[in-house]
C-alpha cells in the first residue's frame, strides 16, 4: 500500500461546490487503496480578507495575534472538507497544526517547519481514517502561540508532511495543470513542462512564479519528495498530465532556458551623489542588513571626478518605505546628495540549467529587449539564470519577447 499527501490551492476550496470536487478526488486515489493525507489552503480570497482585517484593526504589529487571525482560514475548509468526505462514506477528521503537531521556529508570519510528528496521522491510517490537515500553519511550542509560513505556505505544509509520513508522492493541485514555461495567464503561448529540476524550479519559484512557494521545493529537494504540481480542475475520474518536479539527471531533454518569471514586487532606490570613498557601501547596506532588508540588484556607477558616485540598489516593495526611513535617517553618515525611488519596476528572469554550458544567452536577451526600446534599469546573472530590472508597463512585452526568443511558445 502507498502513502500520499495531496494539497488543495484556495481555488480548489472556494466554496463546498468546490469542495464535494475534491472529495471525489481524494475518493479516486482511497478507492486505488493508498493511504491520504490531505493538506488544504483556505478558500480563494479568505486569508487576503483576514489580512485587511488586521490591518483595519490595527493589529498590523502584533505578529502573533496577526498569525492566529490568519490561521483560521484554513480551519474552516479542513472542517468542511471532512464533513463532505463522511457525506460520501469516506472516514476522516480534521486536523489543526498544533493538534498534529507541526511544530515550527517563532517567525511569526514566515515561520520555518523544524519537526512534524506524523505518528497520530499514521494510527488513524491503520484505522482507514483520511487526515485533513489546515496548511499554512503550526505552533511554536516554548510560547504556546500558532504560527503561519508565509504566503503560499500551504505548498510547504504539504511538502513537509510528505516527508515526515514518508509518503511516496506529494502532489499539489491548482487552477493550472501543471508548471509552465511562464505564467500562462500572461503568455498564453506558455507551454506545459513535464518535468523540471529541483534547481530550476526553486529559482523559478523565487523569482516571481507563484505556482510553488520556494519553501516548498526546497523541502522536496532536501527529503527527496516526488513532487507533482496537477489541476483540480481535471475530471476527478480522468486526471490528465502534469508536471513532476525532479531530479537535474532524471530530464532527458534540455533546453537552455527553461522558463521565464517576474516578480512585481520591486523597488528600486537611487543614490545620487555619495561621496565615493572606502566605507560606503558598509555604511549603506549594513543598516539594511541589520533591519532584515534584503537587498538583491546592486549598481554603482563610476564617477568622472572619482568624488562622488550614485547606488542604485533594489528590495521588495515590501521593504521599499523601511528602507527609504533607514537610509534618510543615515543622510549623513553616508554623505549623499540626494535620494530617488520608484516602485514602478519589475524584475524579469531567464533560467535553465543549460547556461552553465552555453555562453552569451543573456546577451541575446540585451539584444532583444532593446529592440522593442525596453531599457535595462539593472541586470543580474548567476549559474542558472539571469535577472533585469525594468519599467512596469513594459512587463508583459519583455516576457513575451523572451519567452519567444528561446524557443519556448507553444506550437
Ligand atoms: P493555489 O491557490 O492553488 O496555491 P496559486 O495562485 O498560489 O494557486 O498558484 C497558481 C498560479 O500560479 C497559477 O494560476 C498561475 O497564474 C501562477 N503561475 C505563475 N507562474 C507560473 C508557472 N510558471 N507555471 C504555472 N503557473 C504559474
Ligand atoms: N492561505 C494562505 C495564503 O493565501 C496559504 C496558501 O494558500 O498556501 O497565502
Ligand atoms: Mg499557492
Amino acid at each position: 500500500m502507498s502513502r500520499l499527501v495531496m494539497k488543495f490551492g484556495g481555488t480548489s476550496v472556494a466554496n463546498v461546490e468546490r469542495i464535494r470536487n475534491v472529495a471525489a478526488h481524494v475518493k479516486r486515489e482511497v478507492d486505488a487503496g493508498h493511504e491520504v493525507a490531505v493538506v488544504v489552503s483556505a478558500m480563494a480570497g479568505k486569508t487576503n480578507e483576514l489580512v485587511a482585517w488586521c490591518k483595519e484593526a490595527g493589529s498590523h504589529f502584533d505578529n502573533a495575534e496577526y498569525d492566529a487571525i490568519v490561521a483560521s482560514g484554513e480551519l474552516v475548509t479542513a472542517g468542511l472538507l471532512a464533513l463532505v468526505l463522511k457525506d460520501i462514506g469516506l472516514k476522516s477528521r480534521s486536523w489543526q497544526g498544533w493538534q498534529i503537531p507541526i511544530l515550527t521556529d517563532s517567525a511569526h508570519g514566515a515561520a520555518r517547519i523544524a519537526k512534524i510528528d506524523g505518528s497520530a496521522l499514521v494510527d488513524g491510517f491503520n484505522g482507514g481514517e483520511i487526515a485533513i490537515v489546515a496548511g499554512f500553519q503550526g505552533l511554536h511550542a516554548p510560547s504556546n502561540r500558532v504560527t503561519t509560513l508565509g504566503r503560499g505556505g500551504s505548498d510547504t505544509s504539504a511538502v513537509a508532511l510528505a516527508a515526515a509520513i514518508h509518503a511516496d508522492r506529494c502532489d499539489i493541485y491548482t487552477d493550472v495543470d501543471g508548471v509552465y514555461t511562464t505564467d500562462p495567464r500572461i503568455v498564453h503561448r506558455a507551454r506545459r513542462l513535464d518535468k523540471i529540476s529541483f534547481e530550476e524550479m526553486l529559482e523559478m519559484a523565487s523569482l516571481g512564479a507563484k505556482v510553488l512557494q520556494v519553501r516548498s521545493v526546497e523541502v522536496a529537494m532536501v527529503h527527496k519528495v516526488k513532487l507533482f504540481v496537477r489541476s483540480s480542475y481535471d475530471d476527478p475520474a480522468d486526471p490528465k498530465l502534469c508536471t513532476l518536479i525532479c531530479d537535474e539527471e532524471d530530464i532527458v531533454e534540455q533546453q537552455v532556458v527553461t522558463g521565464i518569471a517576474f516578480s512585481r514586487d520591486e523597488a528600486q532606490i537611487t543614490l545620487r551623489e555619495v561621496a565615493d570613498k572606502p566605507g560606503v557601501a558598509a555604511a549603506i547596506f549594513g543598516p539594511l542588513a541589520e533591519a532584515n532588508i534584503n537587498v538583491d540588484m546592486i549598481i554603482q556607477v563610476v564617477s568622472e571626478d572619482a568624488a562622488t558616485t550614485d547606488i542604485t540598489f533594489t528590495v521588495s516593495g515590501a521593504d521599499f518605505e523601511r528602507a527609504k526611513k533607514i537610509i534618510e535617517a543615515r543622510r549623513e553618515a553616508i554623505n549623499y546628495a540626494r535620494m530617488n525611488g520608484t516602485e514602478d519596476v519589475v524584475k524579469i528572469s531567464a533560467i535553465g540549467v543549460g547556461m552553465r554550458s552555453h555562453s552569451g544567452v543573456a546577451a541575446r536577451a540585451f539584444q532583444a529587449l532593446a529592440a522593442k526600446g525596453i531599457n535595462i534599469r539593472a541586470i543580474t546573472t548567476s549559474e542558472i539564470k539571469f535577472s533585469m530590472l525594468i519599467d512596469e508597463p513594459y512587463t508583459e512585452l519583455a516576457v513575451r519577447t523572451l519567452h519567444s526568443l528561446y524557443g519556448l511558445d507553444a506550437r
